[in-house]
């Protein structure tokens, strides 16, 4: 009950629209999400021997559906990028579902030097040395994965992160250790072994940063007339300060030191009868 107070308020403030569970049971074609066609002539031919995992490097966006995504990404490749296609074959978004990139007749394209040719390249949704991947996510990406390794007859030795082959972040230091678990061979129990860490607040599966749950503290603060500096997600003393005012004026003992103690405050927020300061 508090949990969904709690994510009620988090999706007001932070403008999300909806923190679904969406299982991976189907692929969103190129024409469900309305993809324009690949541009051949700036493709190469390949084959299918192993998989990739990257992640977008982009930090999760809740406000944009699956759809909006994969066109801004397309238009993107397309354009800026002079790409053929999107560089990936196939994208799984902030909750798990997945996406139909670019065909898999054609090699992938990318920012880093390392050849791209010859590998099914899978890029997740999230920067995932800031945020970790929710449940939903890597349940989709152990299912995807395999059944490509079914599909190609590709051995769970050839599956890899972006980081084995170039100097890069990509996937970040939350997503490679479970894609090195598939590579040994572990993909069919990732998602059953799986448990986010979460630095900020976890809400019903989905990680809030810390950045995100300082905003809403300071917003909420504002509100009740205990905070008058900028939401800027900083936790200063201006902010620590109104937490100690709040806390006076409702006979509290809220405060943002430890993951626990931020989710008591955030799930405070949702209950009714919060108090205002008396300044
Ligand atoms: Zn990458």
């Amino acid at each position: 009950m508090m949990k969904t107070l709690a994510k009620i308020v988090l999706v007001g403030l932070l403008a999300v629209t909806s923190i679904g569970s969406v299982t991976a049971q189907s692929i969103m074609s190129r024409d469900d999400w309305g993809a324009k066609k690949g541009i051949v002539e700036r493709m190469k031919r390949h084959s299918l021997q192993e998989i990739v995992v990257h992640h977008t490097g982009v930090k999760q966006q809740q406000k944009y559906s699956l759809k909006q995504k994969l066109r801004g990404l397309q238009s993107y490749s397309q354009g800026k990028k002079n790409w053929g296609d999107v560089p990936y074959h196939y994208y799984i978004d902030m909750h798990g579902e997945i996406g139909e990139g670019r065909s898999l007749k054609y090699s992938g394209d990318t920012n880093t030097g390392y050849n791209p040719a010859n590998r099914i390249h899978v890029v997740l949704e999230g920067h995932f040395d800031d945020e970790v991947p929710s449940h939903n996510q890597v349940s989709a990406l152990a299912a995807l994965v395999q059944s490509l390794q079914g599909q190609y007859s590709i051995p769970s030795s050839k599956i890899s992160g972006h980081k084995d082959h170039v100097s890069t972040d990509c996937p970040g230091h939350n997503l490679h250790p479970l894609v090195l678990q598939m590579a040994a061979g572990q993909a069919a129990n990732l998602a059953a072994n799986y448990v986010p860490t979460c630095s900020g607040v976890l809400i019903d599966d989905q990680c809030f940063s810390l950045n995100e749950v300082y905003k809403l503290a300071q917003t909420h603060l504002q509100q009740q007339g205990c905070y008058a500096g900028a939401i800027d997600g900083d936790w200063g003393p201006m902010s620590r300060g109104s937490l100690t005012a709040y806390n006076d004026a409702n006979g509290t003992n809220f405060s943002m030191e430890s993951q626990s103690s931020r989710t008591q405050f955030v799930e405070h927020l949702g209950a009714p009868g919060s108090r205002f300061c008396s300044n």
